[in-house]
């Protein structure tokens, strides 16, 4: 979500002032940091951040700096304190204002806060997304009601709130006449979509993907971040129907402990949330599932840890995200007893993403001699390396590809790379006007981080 919503503030600008975005902070006229407040290590290098941007603005006083994102909208006018040099505070749901905001700064020669929720406001001022490629994510909704013990994101982003069904229909058929082949569907909890029709009606995720799905050049659906809550019948039915959403996903359980779910506030239990996977693999057998844990959150016993480690061998979870249990000020738990002792914490971590990386390598080898439909997304790393370093060659004419990477001019059999249902990087030799497409690959070979395929002897151009 904060890709995405950096991505909207380099529109934004890049529409009101013409202003490119540039890697190096030493070229920048602006200089603006997406903020996370989640945990509080990802607030902290929020301050580390601008202290080493301070020394830029001591050089160059002219430069703004602005602050975004959610450690903006929970700090607010506190930044000023700690970093008086600030020129621009403005909330996830404001940075659609950062251009007034901007012009103000410039004209008051003084900070500009705006941490509001306007909520829906924020899409209606939006100019077109720019296309990078076959992917693209697609925000449908943002902000949380459920309200978990732990977590700061109802008070940051707000309650839950679904931009309008015709626009977001509007916005992918617009991404797909300009070459997007897959789409995520985005929000903190995406699956609690409920999109105003203009009939009056109102359609949930799973009718907003029939939609998705019926638009020509879509052949993936992709959604994230969901919550087990939100498992609706429809949306399970779903999985039936809906050919194109990929066998992938990613739903939050947080912990196996039944007695922390209740103390979280998950408002489920873990036989409610095998039975969501039942179901779901009733229809799909061989789904990948994916989730979050936190570790050392209050209370936290052996017991309860053993739960968690058991359930996460039953339910065979791929690739995860796992946290250590993070104090945020503000959130009921913060009034807890943050008693599992750090030490402890970080050791539950590692056995825990451990056994995550066993399970993912394990699925990852039994993929080997299977045929995955991949959506080819560029070059490899490799190959980019290579040409990029032969780009330096002035008798090699190069082209761009959909990754901004450079193709050598002929390059029929170059290394490309592309992503499988599951998530995972495969890279294998094929002709590179094959990117952007899909196509079937035999996988040959499984590595940490990636997938070694070929395309079926006799179709090196086949497109599935
Ligand atoms: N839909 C998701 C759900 O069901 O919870 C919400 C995703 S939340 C924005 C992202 C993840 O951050 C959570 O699933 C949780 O694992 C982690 N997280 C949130 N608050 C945390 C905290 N205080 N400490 C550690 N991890 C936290």
């Amino acid at each position: 979500m904060n890709e995405y919503d950096s991505g909207k503030m380099a529109d934004i600008l890049k529409d009101s002032h013409d202003l490119e975005l540039t890697q190096d902070e030493a070229l920048a006229d602006v200089l603006l940091l997406n903020t996370c407040s989640v945990r509080e290590k990802a607030q902290e290098k929020v301050f580390s951040q601008l202290g080493r941007w301070r020394k830029l603005k001591a050089k160059q006083p002219d430069i703004l700096i602005g602050v975004g994102g959610c450690v903006a909208s929970q700090e607010g006018q506190a930044i000023l304190k700690r970093a008086s040099y600030v020129d621009l505070i403005f909330g996830p749901q404001t940075l659609h204002r950062l251009p007034q905001l901007f012009d103000q700064a410039i004209k008051q020669k003084k900070a500009q806060i705006d941490i509001s929720f306007p909520e829906i406001e924020k899409f209606d001022h939006m100019p077109e997304a720019r296309v990078e490629g076959a992917t693209a994510y697609v925000s449908i909704m943002e902000g949380c009601s459920k309200y978990c013990t732990f977590c700061v994101v109802p008070y940051t982003r707000g309650e839950e709130f679904s931009r309008p069904f015709d626009d977001v229909i509007a916005e992918i058929a617009g991404l797909a006449a300009r070459g997007v082949k897959e789409v995520t569907l985005l929000g903190q909890n995406v699956n609690a979509y409920r999109g105003n029709m203009h009939d009056g009606g109102s359609a949930d995720l799973a009718l907003l993907m029939h939609y998705v799905a019926a638009i020509e050049g879509i052949g993936r659906i992709r959604y994230s971040t969901s919550h087990p809550l939100e498992m609706s019948d429809s949306l399970i039915q779903s999985y039936a129907e809906i050919p194109e959403l990929v066998s992938h996903l990613h739903l939050p359980i947080q912990t196996g402990s039944n007695a922390l779910l209740q103390s979280m506030k998950r408002r489920h239990t873990t036989d409610e949330y095998r039975d969501i996977m039942r179901r779901i693999r009733a229809i799909r057998p061989d789904i990948s599932m994916s989730s979050d844990f936190i570790v050392g959150y209050p209370g936290e016993t052996e017991q309860d840890f053993k739960d968690t480690m058991d359930f996460i061998a039953e339910i065979n979870f791929d690739h995860s995200y796992s946290f250590v249990y993070s104090q945020r000020p503000g959130t009921p738990a913060a009034d807890f007893d943050d008693d599992v002792p750090l030490g402890l914490k970080k050791q539950r971590l590692a056995l825990l993403q451990q056994r995550l990386s066993q399970q993912s390598a394990n699925i990852s080898r039994k993929m080997v001699c299977s045929t995955q439909r991949i959506l080819v997304t560029g070059l490899s790393p490799k190959q980019k390396k290579q040409l990029d370093l032969s780009a330096y060659d002035a008798d090699k004419a190069v082209a761009v590809d959909f990754d901004a990477g450079v193709i050598g001019a002929g390059a029929k059999n170059s290394q490309l790379t592309g992503r499988t249902e599951n998530n995972r990087v495969v890279n294998f030799t094929g002709n590179h006007d094959l990117i952007g497409t899909f196509v079937n690959v035999n996988i040959t070979a499984a590595f940490s981080n990636s997938l070694q395929g070929e395309l079926p002897s006799g179709s090196r151009h086949s497109i599935a």
